[in-house]
């Protein structure tokens, strides 16, 4: 794949008049902060994403980015520690603003991208969507799994740190909620 950075020191709201697009396969190795969270020693070498970003105005005058990053990162299983390749498609919709302030005034259908006068990376931009997508704890599926899944449930350590995680993934989900809700009783 041709890859090339995407462009830095940009004037948003110029890209937002002009109603660009940018299309990018941009080298891991140049969104920030994100090599650190792939798996150790792999550099993003084998992980390949592919980026567009729409600029516009939109019907109710609000400046917007619309942005889709695709593509494949390779993580640490945190069974097995070995790599595993995990797919990414994340959508998101942003409105520029001036402010916090201004940030409040936003539909709340759109993420507030606050920018002063200053010029912007776009590899910042699209960096901070990255993380906010990616799983905190990934696991293989139990039969690709190098490590024997039955094993990690009579390793007390290992079994907690497995709970752990699940019970973090499950937080926010509001059946498990309910579940309590009803053990409660
Ligand atoms: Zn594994």
């Amino acid at each position: 794949m041709l890859t090339a950075p995407l462009p830095s020191q940009i004037d948003i709201r110029k890209l937002v008049v002009k109603g660009a697009e940018i299309s990018a396969n941009p080298p891991i190795s140049s969104l920030p902060r994100i090599e650190d969270l792939l798996a150790e020693g792999d550099s993003g070498k084998d992980s390949e994403i592919a980026v567009k970003l729409e600029f516009y105005i939109d019907d109710e005058r609000k400046r917007r980015v619309d942005g889709k990053i695709t593509g494949t990162v390779n993580m640490t299983c945190q069974r097995c520690l070995e790599p595993m390749p995990v797919p990414i498609d994340v959508q998101f919709e942003l409105g520029i603003v001036w402010s916090e302030e201004d940030a409040e005034r936003l539909p709340k259908t759109l993420e507030p991208l606050i920018v002063g006068e200053e010029l912007v990376d776009l590899a910042d931009i699209v960096s901070e969507e990255l993380i906010l997508s990616l799983p905190y704890v990934n696991y293989h599926p139990a039969a690709d799994c190098k490590q024997d899944v039955g094993y990690s449930s009579v390793d007390p350590e290992a079994a907690e740190a497995v709970a752990k995680a699940d019970a973090d993934n499950e937080k926010d989900n509001p059946f498990h909620v309910l579940e309590q809700l009803k053990f409660d009783k």
